[in-house]
């Protein structure tokens, strides 16, 4: 557990929650998380998770539902059914014994409905959905009542379980509930309950070729399951009036009340499932899991850990005020959790040949290195050193500058782990004076110790030639250019060419081909990476870079 997580968060919502439970006014929190299936979750739904079940947990018997808003069949698939509850349950939240969908309720619902219609209060509209549309007005023009409003409750009754029995074709009549059609809230005017769809349902078959819409299914399912505190988004807001109509008119087991919090915005991505649904059908990226998705899988994937995610949504909070929250605030918490819990090992991305001349050809050591220097229990790896090792070609400088603290011509830098090396010789390609070796010399007497009076300005990090493994490594960066790209309609066209550089085949260490998928690692120097979970193979592991180390000499040179 984190410092942060220890402190107990606060805010509006658990504020009003406290109350109520200390008025009396609930003897218990109940709380849903009420994903529609209709596609896999982001990040943003992560901000709604640890908020309904955060609560749940912090409070005695507190409880969270796991609910499917599964009211439209011809989008949903049970493949986000699977995505959803694996996201939730790696989340480490628990909904076992309390996973329900809307579509359980689907009679009951429809049974309220008949009372609705009994009561005068919906009725079936035979208008077509343009007609509906040019009815409903504007919000500054006033709607008009259906031609259809006035029907009798026999007619109404009668039309709406002809619609149940399946005698009318898609959109030939909705019911609607019967409000207001002047009302400034066009959510007010005459709603739409439900509307004929010939398909079957993921969960109830082809029992129904009516569906209940969101609005109307959402209220009654959560007075169903008793929920105390409805909590959704800001732009339910104005839907609010309807979810407290509903449930007036009906005699439910309860009211619940709903709270509006404002999203999860983040720069440089976009969170709409439909926008993310886009870039996979058209291929911008591999997958919903594709590690640079906002989604939770993607994240996951790309070696975010739960822990990391509940700690940010723990940092950013809950408020009503709409804002679009720095990628670095995520990052900062990935590396938090990681830094403690990746072990360290070295691969090489841009090699350089050195040759160390002074060790012998035919000599080989295998050195015992941690693998964290703050976690003993960690245990230590065995790490082969040879007179030919790769480095970094950013590494070295001919003629440093002043602050350069790694290896230079006529200069001395510690391989980590290992000896201090001195270049005394560059090889070029004749051709293109492209540095292609470096010729060095080691001291023997270096290793893992710095001597006293010996002043070695910088280490640097190695593989040794002939111990060296290969490995594909994924570097990921924005896959936006634009701060706000959900801004644009063409979202597309800010999408950021070099999102992912692919290398093939980097020198590692030979104890990562040994690497699980979803094993973290920090390769020193370079960042924190995960090994990949689906184009892994055993003794083949693929790397994905999770999330860079903060490099203060790339801030250095670009203010020279
Ligand atoms: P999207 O617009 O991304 O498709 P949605 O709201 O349609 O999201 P749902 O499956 O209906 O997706 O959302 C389930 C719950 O998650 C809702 O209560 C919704 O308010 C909440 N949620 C969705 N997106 C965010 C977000 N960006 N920040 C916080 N909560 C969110
Ligand atoms: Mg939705």
């Amino acid at each position: 557990m984190t410092k942060s997580e220890e402190a107990k968060p606060t805010d509006f919502i658990r504020a009003i929650v406290a109350d109520d439970l200390q008025t009396g006014k609930h003897a218990r929190v109940v709380t849903r998380f009420p994903p529609e299936p209709n596609g896999y979750l982001h990040i943003g739904h992560a901000k709604s998770i640890c908020l309904n079940f955060g609560i749940a947990e912090e409070n005695p018997e507190g409880t969270c539902n796991l609910r499917f808003d599964d009211t439209n069949p011809t989008k949903e698939e049970p493949e986000y059914i699977q995505s959803i509850e694996g996201d939730v349950r790696w989340l480490g939240f628990d909904f076992e014994q309390r996973r329900y969908f809307a579509s359980d309720y689907f009679e009951q619902i429809y049974t309220y409905a008949e009372t609705l219609i009994l009561a005068g209060k919906a009725y079936v509209c035979s208008l077509s959905a343009d007609e509906i549309r040019a009815y409903r007005g504007t919000l500054t023009e006033p709607g008009r009542d259906s031609p259809y409003r006035n029907r009798s409750v026999e007619e109404n009754l009668d039309l709406f379980r002809r619609m149940r029995a399946g005698e009318f074709p898609d959109g030939t009549h909705v019911l609607r509930a019967r409000i207001d059609m002047t009302s400034p809230n066009i959510n007010m005017r005459d709603p739409i309950l439900y509307r004929i769809i010939h398909t079957s349902h993921h969960q109830t078959g082809n029992r129904w070729c009516i569906y209940p819409m969101y609005d109307y299914t959402h209220c009654i399912s959560d007075a169903l399951e008793g929920i105390t505190h409805s909590l959704c988004t800001l732009e339910f807001e104005d839907h609010r009036p309807l979810y407290d109509w509903v449930l007036d008119q009906l005699d439910t087991p309860c009211h619940p009340r709903q709270i509006e919090f404002s999203r999860l915005s983040l720069e440089y991505t976009i969170m709409s499932k439909r926008w993310l649904n886009d870039l996979v059908v058209s291929r911008a990226v591999s997958g919903w899991d594709d590690p640079r998705m906002p989604t939770i899988s993607g994240l996951r994937r790309r070696g975010y850990t739960p822990e990391s995610i509940r700690e940010f949504c723990h940092r950013i909070g809950i408020t009503k005020a709409p804002n679009r929250v720095e990628m670095s605030l995520l990052e900062n918490c990935l590396r938090d959790d990681l830094e403690e819990r990746a072990p360290r090992a070295m691969a090489v991305l841009d090699p350089l040949r050195v040759v160390i001349e002074n060790y012998p050809a035919e000599q080989e050591e295998m050195l015992t290195v941690p693998c964290h220097a703050n976690h003993p229990e960690m245990g230590t790896r065995a790490l082969g050193f040879s007179r030919e090792v790769w480095i970094e070609h950013d590494d070295f400088r001919e003629a440093a500058p002043a602050k350069f603290k790694r290896l230079a011509l006529g200069g001395e830098v510690r391989l980590r782990n290992a000896y201090v090396i001195r270049c005394h010789q560059v090889i070029k390609d004749p051709a293109t004076g492209a540095i292609t070796e470096l010729r060095c010399t080691y001291d023997p007497n270096t290793l893992n110790a710095n001597p006293e009076g010996r002043k070695v300005k910088g280490v640097i990090h190695w593989v040794s030639i002939r111990h060296a493994v290969h490995n594909e490594v994924r570097l990921y960066d924005r896959l936006f250019l634009k701060a706000n790209p959900g801004e644009d309609d063409d979202f597309k066209a800010s999408l950021n060419p070099d999102s992912l550089r692919t290398l093939p085949a980097c020198p590692m260490e030979a104890s990562l081909a040994n690497a699980e998928p979803g094993d973290h690692f920090q390769l020193e120097r370079l960042g924190y990476f995960c090994i990949d979970s689906k184009d892994s193979a055993p003794g083949k592991p693929v790397l994905n870079r999770t999330v860079t180390l903060r490099d203060s000499w790339a801030k250095i040179e670009a203010k020279q």
